[in-house]
């Protein structure tokens, strides 16, 4: 137990009054999407004459593949190798590479030492600044760009991730004494799955959503004094990853009124039920496709930034995004760290935060 985030957590209640309309939703990028552009020093040189340019091409492409994010010529300049490569002279470095004499006379002449950029862009902003140094490829990422620039969601979309931000604010101040609060939604309807706040226990709020979410599948391993809602029989979805307490919050606030509730249940056990096939969408996601698995498709909206443990129970419960208000000051998505931007991790959400 990590008796920092315990303290986070015992903060005092969040009482001031937040106006949804002043917020924004900033997608945490990794850095790759931030950094400054890297130079590397490479050997150039200046032909005397284009004709010499197809050979010279042809050749490099073959015995000195290098550069892939640039182009290899820039006028009748060409790009040779990157410095570093060289141990004695750059005849020797060519002839070790058995350049055709032609060639290797025509790259020794007018050599040059500059710097280019070390690797690809990965955002348009990148591109640009990169190509003052030399002449980039660039592939656009449309959806990368959309989420740099804040144009990834419709309005409607926006509009109800603001509410589930408001919504946080309500349940912590409300009903959890200004602890962490934490839902999970189905963005398909969209629906909200399930609710977990830190209660009395020193489990973290995210453990304890993951567990409720289980819940709804006909799972959930904890034990906690925690009253839940009971299902009716027979019900086409279930309400049962949601306390009690904070649906009866829902259900007497007049501003929750149209908000939907409940999971799609388990696809096995809805067949039983209703004895219809699965039916096959090729283009539908994990979600759509096999019913409830996990958080898989999930939404995870939380008032503070959760701690590496818990981001990791998000990555193990295959969450789609994670949606944030508050940084943490062990948050391990943007203050201390940056979960998601780890290649290795066999699963990847997105992660936005709320911006005032
Ligand atoms: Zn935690």
């Amino acid at each position: 137990m990590d008796n920092n985030e315990n303290k986070d957590n015992l903060c005092p209640p969040a009482t001031k009054k937040i106006k949804i309309d002043n917020f924004g939703i900033k997608a945490i990028l990794s850095d790759d999407y931030k950094k400054d552009i890297e130079l590397m020093q490479v050997h150039s040189c200046q032909l005397e004459s284009k004709q010499q340019l197809q050979a010279v091409i042809k050749e490099l492409a073959l015995k000195l593949p290098h550069f892939q994010h640039l182009k290899r010529v820039h006028d009748r300049n060409v790009l040779i190798c990157p410095s570093d490569d060289i141990k004695e002279s750059l005849e020797q470095h060519l002839k070790l590479h058995q350049i055709s004499d032609n060639v290797l006379e025509a790259l020794c002449r007018n050599v040059n030492v500059i710097e280019v950029p070390a690797s690809s862009a990965k955002l348009r902003v990148q591109y640009e600044k990169m190509s003052k140094y030399w002449p980039c490829k660039f592939h656009p990422d449309k959806y990368a760009e959309s989420l740099q620039n804040g144009s990834n969601f419709t309005d409607s979309q926006r509009a109800y991730h603001k509410r589930m931000a408001e919504l946080l604010w309500k349940l912590s101040t409300d009903v959890s004494k200004g602890q962490n609060v934490g839902i999970c939604v189905d963005p398909r309807r969209p629906s909200i799955v399930a609710i977990a706040g830190d209660g009395n226990s020193h489990q973290h709020c995210v453990m304890w959503l993951v567990d409720h979410v289980a819940r709804s599948q006909r799972g959930g391993a904890w034990q906690s004094d925690v009253e839940f809602v009971k299902d009716e029989p027979h019900t086409k979805s279930t309400l049962s990853g949601l306390p009690q307490i904070f649906y009866d919050y829902l259900k007497q606030d007049t501003a929750c009124q149209d908000l939907n509730l409940g999971a799609e249940l388990p696809r096995r056990e809805e067949h039983q039920q209703q004895s219809e096939p699965v039916v096959e969408d090729i283009h539908a996601d994990n979600l759509c496709k096999y019913g409830p698995y996990l958080c898989t498709g999930y939404d995870v909206y939380l008032l503070r930034e959760p701690c590496l443990m818990c981001s990791m129970a998000l990555v193990h419960s295959r969450v789609k995004r994670i949606f944030f208000l508050e940084q943490s000051e062990n948050g391990a998505l943007t203050s201390k760290f940056q979960l998601h931007a780890v290649k290795e991790l066999n699963h990847h959400y997105e992660v936005f935060q709320f911006t005032m």
